[in-house]
């Protein structure tokens, strides 16, 4: 059975009087371990396919499976608490903040969910070691290059363990080599942790790198 199964998925925004179909019955599964890219223009609904598939945007046809349970008839309390303990999100720019070291941005999520000070610190630090970055634990995040600022906020979206990843554009901002080092911690963790993966991006080269590639036409979610 597919970790996630997006069966059909239809969405739209209001624009003004008008409706805009962003999504028209877009289908796709997704395995355990798998890292999946997803290349296609800009305004053809990368985004708003990671949001569905991520559980933050509510579809307004078809269903979103997570281990083959549907999603949409659960409350947003259930859905949120959901998103919280399986899915992880990376954005172009990193978001991480800005007064706090690497390693207290991603203890941050883990003392949020509850977990005692000194563990949460613990997991930090063995995942910024494991991302190469043990030597950068008490840097702010001005004090990193960019690639090693994303590679934090890949940690910190894996902090809590979550088995879905949902990445737009995490290396639209970084130059070719150090986007290499980004998709190749990515696939690293996938394979370490069974963690399933998409990753919108517009770099064929390093979309190249991953287990398939898909994009988007005309709402529909086709393999490349
Ligand atoms: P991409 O990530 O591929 O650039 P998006 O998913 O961000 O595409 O957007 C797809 C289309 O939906 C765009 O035309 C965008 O303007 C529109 N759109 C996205 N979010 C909203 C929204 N909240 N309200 C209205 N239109 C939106
Ligand atoms: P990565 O591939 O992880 O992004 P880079 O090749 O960009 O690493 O950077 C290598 C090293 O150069 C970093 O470990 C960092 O110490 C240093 N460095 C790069 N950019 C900056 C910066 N803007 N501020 C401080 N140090 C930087």
């Amino acid at each position: 059975m597919p970790m996630l199964l997006l069966d059909r998925v239809v969405r739209r925004y209001r624009q003004g009087a008008d409706a805009l179909e962003v999504l028209s019955g877009a289908s796709m599964a997704l395995h355990a371990g798998e890292v999946v890219a997803l290349v296609a223009p800009s305004g053809t609904g990368k985004s708003t396919l990671l949001h569905v598939a991520g559980l933050l945007e509510r579809p307004d046809g078809g269903e979103v499976y997570l281990d083959g349970e549907p999603t949409s008839s659960l409350s947003d309390d259930a859905r949120t608490a959901l998103r919280r303990n399986e899915v992880g999100f990376v954005y172009q720019f990193h978001h991480l903040l800005p007064e706090f070291s690497a390693l207290e941005n991603v203890a941050l999520p883990q003392l949020i969910r509850g977990l005692p000070a000194p563990q949460a610190r613990e997991r930090a630090s063995e995942l910024l070691s494991y991302l190469g970055l043990g030597h950068r634990l008490s840097h702010r995040p001005a004090e990193l290059s960019g690639g090693e600022q994303q590679r934090v906020a890949i940690a910190r979206a894996v902090a809590n363990a979550p088995r879905l990843l949902f990445a737009d554009e995490p290396t639209g901002n970084l130059d070719p080599v150090t986007s290499a080092h980004v998709f190749n911690t990515l696939t690293r963790l996938a394979r370490a942790s069974g963690l399933a993966a998409v990753v919108a991006t517009h770099n064929l080269d390093l979309a190249g790198t991953l287990d398939r590639r898909i994009t988007l036409r005309d709402g529909q979610i086709v393999d490349l």
